[in-house]
């Protein structure tokens, strides 16, 4: 059993003790907009809970896109946008409240002030890093790939490994498989494909997961994609960065749904000598930002120095009031002042 680096022996010892003595009701949730890691630790925790013998919940502050929605799992999911008194009640009634994946309470969204005001016992699962003490129990190890793969490990030092079912491990897997890109990124550590191999030994269908996750768009967003690529991407190659920025007008042109801009941004960085990537959408009152880097190119710093963000090293997200016009053009002027960490990145 992989022992947590950060975390300490009391606070495993306390999470044991709180899920090991009385059957309890659990309310999971994850970040706004989840991603396959923050719903893929949500559904494997929620179904190792559950076949301990807890009812365990999942409120997801917003909608999440449909491949994430194969999944075979009992566990409700609850979408708070839509459904907001439920949602809330939901939670309130909860004996325990789960944060998984993210490392700040307004990285719930809306549910943020429920999650801040819940008085019962708030734990916190997470790998970003620089994390806000909002919970009680606080497992913060950023050095692995996912929540998911932290989750695993979490559930072994609790002495929970029993209750991992075959959908648990189904959602975990999806859940390192996404963080990582399909392992090509933070894959230095042997735990992340030993767990991975732990996982496979549930009989898991690796296919069908990458089918779910990957094979499973519609034909409007391939053509979006095609879009931004040849018409919306800027290149900077002496500034070894590219750009793609899209209006809310374009993103109807193509149907747009929840998530279907998934994943645009890591495109530029395939092109050659490219270190930095960015893409800002337009939404509703606010444009969404996504930045990704090769190399030690912090985009996490980044984030939160220009565009209210954070997240990790190489893949960090923000927002910005500004109008996508002018979101561009800051992130443009703001370029030069990097052009020396951007030229000295080694890749
Ligand atoms: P994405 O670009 O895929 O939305 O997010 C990439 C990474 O940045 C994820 O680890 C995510 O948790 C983090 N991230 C995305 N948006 C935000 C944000 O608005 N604030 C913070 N602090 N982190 C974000
Ligand atoms: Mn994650």
């Amino acid at each position: 059993m992989t022992i947590l680096k950060n975390t300490d022996i009391q606070i495993i010892a306390s999470l044991k003790q709180l899920l090991t003595e009385a059957k309890l009701n659990i309310a999971i949730v994850p970040h706004e907009h989840p991603d396959g890691d923050a719903i893929g630790s949500a559904i494997g925790l929620a179904e190792v809970l559950v076949s301990f013998g807890h009812k365990a919940q999942i409120i997801s502050p917003t909608d999440y896109p449909d491949f994430l929605k194969w999944f075979s799992t009992e566990t409700e999911i609850t979408v708070y946008s839509g459904n907001e008194k439920l949602a809330k009640s939901i939670i309130n009634e909860s004996d325990v409240l789960f944060c998984v994946d993210y490392n700040e309470a307004s990285r719930a969204g809306k549910l943020e002030k429920t999650i801040l005001t819940f008085n019962k016992p708030k734990i916190l699962i997470d790998h970003h890093p620089y994390p806000s003490f909002f919970c009680d129990l606080i497992i913060s190890e950023t050095h692995y790939s996912s929540t998911a793969e932290l989750i695993y490990d979490v559930v072994c030092n609790i002495g929970m490994e029993k209750h991992i079912t075959k959908h648990a491990a189904e959602a975990l897997y999806t859940g390192i498989l996404t963080d990582t890109g399909s392992f090509n990124h933070n894959t230095s550590d042997p735990n992340t494909f030993k767990v991975v191999s732990e996982l496979m030994k549930f009989g898991i269908d690796t296919q069908k997961i990458q089918s779910g996750v990957y094979h499973n768009f519609s034909a409007s967003r391939m053509k979006l994609l095609g879009y931004c690529l040849s018409q919306k991407m800027v290149v900077f190659p002496e500034l070894r960065t590219a750009m793609i920025s899209i209006t809310k007008k374009e993103l109807e042109n193509f149907n747009f749904k929840t998530g279907d801009t998934e994943g645009f941004v890591n495109f530029p960085l395939s092109i050659n000598d490219i270190v930095f990537s960015a893409i800002f959408i337009e939404k509703e009152g606010i444009v969404k930002a996504s930045f990704r880097s090769k190399g030690n190119f912090p985009v996490n710093h980044f984030s939160r120095d220009h565009f209210n963000g954070g997240g990790h090293l190489n893949a960090s997200g923000g927002d910005t009031k500004l109008s996508i016009e002018k979101a561009v053009e800051k992130f443009t002027q703001l370029l030069p002042g990097y052009k020396h960490q951007l030229l000295e990145t080694i890749i």
